[in-house]
Parts: C-alpha cells; sequence; structure tokens
C-alpha cells in the first residue's frame, strides 16, 4: 500500500486557510502536546493559521518528577516565545493518572518502541484530545507526536482520522518532522535552552534508555 503524505494533506489545508487572518478569524486548532521541543516548531508552525489550544495531557510519562519538568519547560516555552502575550496559544493541562497507561500495556510490558504498544499510547493521548477538542467545538484536533523520527506518522493520522468519525471533529493531518521541521524544533530547542529528555516518556522506555546507555 502507498504511503500518504501526511504533510501534503496539511499543506491542501493550510493553502485553503491562508496566513493573514486576525487571531478571532483563524480556526480553533485543539493540539496535543507531548513536550516543549516538540511543541516548539508545531507551534511556530501552525499559529500562522490557527488559534491554539495546547493540552499537555501525558499519563505515560514516569516518574511524576519527569512529568512535571516536561510540563514546566512547555509552559516556560510558550511564555518566552510569546505566545501567550499574542493570545495565540492557550495553555491547558490534562489529567495525570498513570494508572490509565499502565492498564493498557498489560502483557506489553516487554515490546519496544515503535511496537503496538506505542499505536495504544498514541491513541490513548489522541482519544481525551478528540474528546476534549469535541468539548470545546474546536474547528480541528491534532498532535506534536509525528514531529519525532521514532514515531510512526501513518499510525498517527490512522488514529486521527478514525477518532475523527468517532467524535464528530475533524483531525488535522500531520508528519511535521517534514520540510525541516525537526531540525528546526532542533534548533529552536537550543535557542530557548530547552530540556531535551532522552527517552520518550514511559518506565519501559526509561529502562531501555537506560540499558543502552550501560552497554555503550
Ligand atoms: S515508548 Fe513512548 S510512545 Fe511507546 S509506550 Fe512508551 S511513552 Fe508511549
Amino acid at each position: 500500500m502507498n504511503k500518504i503524505n501526511y504533510q501534503k494533506e496539511l499543506d491542501k489545508i493550510t493553502g485553503q486557510i491562508g496566513e493573514n487572518l486576525f487571531e478571532e478569524q483563524k480556526p480553533h486548532l485543539f493540539l496535543h502536546a507531548c513536550c516543549a521541543p516538540c511543541s516548539s516548531y508545531v507551534l511556530e508552525y501552525l499559529t500562522r493559521y490557527f488559534h491554539i489550544t495546547l493540552f499537555y495531557y501525558n499519563p505515560n510519562i514516569t516518574p511524576e518528577t519527569e512529568y512535571q519538568k516536561r510540563i514546566h519547560e512547555l509552559q516556560r516555552f510558550i511564555r518566552e516565545a510569546g505566545y501567550e502575550e499574542k493570545g495565540q496559544v492557550v495553555f491547558m493541562e490534562g489529567d495525570y493518572d498513570p494508572t490509565c497507561f499502565f492498564d493498557m500495556a498489560k502483557g506489553m510490558e516487554d515490546l519496544p518502541e515503535r511496537s503496538i504498544r506505542c499505536y495504544h499510547c498514541y491513541e490513548l493521548r489522541m482519544r481525551e484530545a478528540a474528546k476534549k477538542a469535541t468539548e470545546l467545538h474546536a474547528d480541528y484536533f491534532t498532535t506534536t507526536l509525528s514531529i519525532s523520527p521514532h514515531k510512526n506518522a501513518q499510525w498517527i493520522n490512522e488514529i486521527g482520522e478514525r477518532l475523527a468519525e468517532e467524535y464528530g471533529v475533524r483531525h488535522l493531518p500531520s508528519d511535521f518532522k517534514k520540510k525541516g521541521g525537526y531540525l528546526r524544533s532542533i534548533a529552536l530547542s537550543e535557542e530557548y535552552h530547552l530540556y531535551r529528555q532522552d527517552y520518550c516518556g514511559c518506565v519501559f522506555s526509561k529502562k531501555a534508555a537506560e540499558n543502552m546507555k550501560h552497554n555503550d
């Protein structure tokens, strides 16, 4: 089966919206965010077209100190980059309940990153975003996750399309790593001195990263 280029799909939508709208004329995007480095480029890119609610919902992250570190870094970034002041981005935190992640991951603890456990982890977080986007009557929802070269953009978009049908809210297609997006996120992370974590988020990815360091 041919892979869909989701960046091109996004280009079609942003092309229709156009760049010169006043903030109050922009469509409302409900954007799930995993961390500051991934959000840096995505916000720089999408605030040109959308008014954004940035939704930090990541019950997968262990330990809680790491969860707090990532959220504080994200809040610092949107403040220092001026998005809040300009009224372009509103920040929202979801519930932090790691039990729902561990229940989801039962029986898949030993699987590696990019396995089916990750598919369900994307869905867990995107489902909450779709649900909240519907409650807020947002025009679109999506996630920053596709910027990472470690994440499967085809899965992310398939999940997004399915949830869009289920919740009755449009999914914004994405493959943010394309068009130099990933490199730009690294440059912005350096510019704002953002904390860049060395594991994806869950305890299983933390252990795998530690084992890799140990074996180096
Ligand atoms: S490796 Fe990352 S995407 Fe996969 S289950 Fe863990 S936190 Fe979720």
